[in-house]
């Protein structure tokens, strides 16, 4: 794989000290609450697994899994659900969890969708912010590292399914690979 690789955007060092610091603030500002994490599959299966190795309190997870670009490297703007959470979220502290948070369609959407299920507070955290993609105002409340305009994979992060064990978020020499 390492042939196909331009750049390594993000190293693995740069991700561990982040995910820390992020499980740490977690840990103190839901203290004494009951929280349920819901990772956004596929990508963020990674950044879940480490993230709540890093949180200190008691917590639930759950995930929800959504259409992703497949083989394209755009945004069609269209979220659909593949499959639900099991959990029931009514009357406790959700956190949803993202690899990247894009053109925020896919964070608003899923923040709209939780809502409506009666939570006692829904707060936002993803391991990479690209905000000049952005297409709708979105507020992450746990912002890992902020990256550039530039198609990414490794860290759970795919293209066409493939990349996704790099340790390193990586961008590729091209895209058709
Ligand atoms: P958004 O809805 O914010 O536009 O994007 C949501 C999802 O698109 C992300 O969770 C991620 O799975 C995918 N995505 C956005 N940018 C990239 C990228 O640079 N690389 C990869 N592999 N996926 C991306």
């Amino acid at each position: 794989m390492k042939e196909k690789i331009a750049e390594v955007l993000v190293t693995r060092e740069q991700i561990r000290e982040k995910v820390k610091e992020i499980g740490k603030r977690i840990s103190e500002d839901y203290a004494g609450k009951d929280l349920i994490l819901i990772g956004v599959l596929k990508g963020s299966f990674i950044f879940l697994a480490d993230l709540m190795r890093e949180i200190t309190i008691p917590v639930d997870m759950d995930l929800i899994a959504v259409s992703s670009y497949g083989s394209s490297t755009s945004s069609s703007g269209v979220v659909r659900i593949i499959k639900d959470i099991d959990l029931d979220i009514t009357g406790k502290h959700v956190l949803i969890v993202e690899d990247l948070v894009d053109t925020g369609l896919t964070l608003k959407h899923l923040t709209e969708l939780f809502q409506t299920r009666n939570p006692l507070s829904i707060k936002t955290c993803t391991a990479l912010d690209k905000p000049s993609r952005r297409k709708v105002h979105i507020d992450i409340d746990y912002k890992g590292i902020v990256i550039p305009d530039k198609f990414v994979v490794g860290y759970g992060l795919d293209y066409a399914g493939r990349y996704r064990n790099l340790p390193d978020v990586c961008v590729l020499k091209s895209y058709d690979q």
